[in-house]
């Protein structure tokens, strides 16, 4: 059975839906100001695990994650580099889904854009309005903390002395600022703005998530994730707003993912210590290895980013490809052993323990490792058969249904062909220099993988049988 540890509850929970197979997860998205850093991938490959994990279990899943394209920090960036909001922010929304897609993130079901949702954030301000939870000044929205007395449950912080009726206008802020935080932000001068009965303006970020969560996953959510750096203010703004407006439970599941770091730090823009993706693959590392990485640490650990760890990701990578490699052209003698099913069958089971725990990606990895050790084991013994090699393919397949760092069928056929002409080459070499007798080797070990061999005038052209 799936446990999550729940921010709210601070502990380990057996997870159940409200509705069965049905399940809503919503994740903050990224802010669309600039690249993402692999810190913000970290997050999101954790999600990509849950999701893909919840979907392997026979969840019916619905994910939704927002783009956050109206914020404080794109509307700046966006002024300072002379450039429409919209177009500022399609660039980097582009960019950001290159990012996913070359690190085998699948996307969400629901993908949707702030600013594509602005009646849905008017509505939400207006009811909590209604209900006394927020209040106009000088033009802008702002809500009322100390009218709602649960706030600070998720954090775990006493606001006691700060509900001063204090205000806060940006969308970022620390503990020690918090005070009644900004809904809707009046219209300013450069600014884009929406009319409405309560002043012209636009949104805060916080409304933002609370609005296309509800719109697409209903008043209660299942699941909602983003970064440990969200549970506060983000998240606890989330709740107020929500629950303000509903008054029922507005997430079940609270997931929150630990900091990639550097020299102990927090990687972020703002320090400075980043690395894009492309950064990375600009020199020579490969975006799967990279993947692979990210979901080597418990999500709840922090994990210090090095290239040296990169490398070290990318060997165990080239041991998992190697493994699968040999095992499909291994000529096996016919029929199975009783111990390879037994095997098998505790792989899958140790793999989906520690899944199951609390998403322990690292336990599963080790478990794939043992498993990939005992099988070479029986190889070298001759204790494997042709029927068991289906077994073994068996779990490496449910295994990367949730890692996904196999090579992609197209990619291995351009590998399996690329090898095919290193080989031709070589016997062409062969022949050139006279040796024969690797020549013929060659061509024999060519015919075994099915390949067909043709000498002509222009050289040796070869096809698959
Ligand atoms: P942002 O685009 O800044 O809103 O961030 C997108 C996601 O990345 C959020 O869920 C953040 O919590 C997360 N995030 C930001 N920095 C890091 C980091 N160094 N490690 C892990 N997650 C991060
Ligand atoms: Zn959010």
């Amino acid at each position: 059975m799936l446990r999550f540890h729940n921010t709210l509850s601070g502990r380990l929970e057996p997870f159940t839906p409200l509705h069965p197979p049905r399940v809503n997860m919503y994740s903050c998205g990224p802010t669309v100001h600039d690249y993402a850093h692999i810190g913000n991938f970290r997050t999101f490959v954790f999600m990509d695990i849950l999701q893909r994990t919840l979907r392997a279990r026979g969840y019916d899943l619905q994910y939704i994650m927002n783009i956050t394209d109206i914020d404080d920090k794109t509307i700046a960036k966006s002024a300072a580099a002379g450039v429409s909001l919209a177009d500022y922010t399609e660039k980097y929304t582009a960019a950001f889904f290159e990012d996913f897609d070359t690190l085998r993130i699948q996307r969400p079901d629901v993908i949707c854009k702030a600013t594509e949702h602005i009646p849905e954030m008017t509505r939400l301000v207006q009811i909590l309005l209604d209900r006394g939870l927020a209040y106009v000044s000088d033009g802008s929205v702002y809500f009322k903390i100390a009218a709602f007395p649960e706030y600070g449950k998720l954090s775990k912080k006493d606001f006691d002395g700060l509900r001063s009726g204090a205000r806060v206008d940006v969308d970022e802020y620390d503990k020690e600022n918090a005070r009644d935080f900004v809904l809707w932000k009046g219209k300013k001068e450069g600014e884009p703005h929406w009319e409405t009965t309560f002043g012209d303006g636009r949104p805060g970020w916080h409304l933002e998530c609370s609005a296309m969560s509800m719109a697409y996953g209903g008043q209660t959510l299942d699941i909602h994730c983003g970064g440990a750096d969200l549970v506060f203010p983000h998240h606890e703004n989330e709740i107020a707003q929500s629950e303000g407006a509903t008054g029922e439970t507005f997430v079940r599941f609270w997931l929150h993912s630990e900091y990639l770091i550097v020299n102990g730090e927090k990687m972020s823009k703002s320090t400075g210590n980043f690395y894009t993706l492309r950064d990375l693959t600009d020199k020579g590392h490969n975006p799967v290895a990279i993947r692979y990485l990210l979901m080597s640490t418990h999500y709840r650990k922090q994990l210090n980013f090095t290239e040296e760890g990169v490398r070290q990701a990318q060997a165990a990578l080239d041991r998992i490809h190697e493994f699968v490699d040999n095992l499909g052209r291994r000529k096996l003698p016919a029929g199975d052993h009783r111990d390879m099913t037994d095997l098998c069958d505790a792989a899958a089971r140790r793999f989906d323990e520690a899944l199951d725990d609390d998403l322990n990606t690292a336990a599963a990895q080790a478990a794939l490792f043992d498993f990939i050790r005992d099988v070479n084991r029986r190889l070298d013994a001759g204790e494997v058969g042709e029927t068991d090699r289906a077994r073994v393919m068996a779990f490496i397949g449910k295994m990367d249904a949730v890692f996904d760092i196999l090579p992609a069928a197209d990619d291995a056929a351009a590998e399996a062909d690329a090898d095919i002409a290193a080989l031709v080459k070589q016997r062409e070499e062969a022949r050139r220099t006279k040796n024969w007798a690797e020549a013929d080797r060659i061509r024999d070990e060519l015919a075994a993988r099915g390949v067909i061999l043709k000498d002509t005038p222009e050289g040796t052209v070869w096809k698959k049988n």
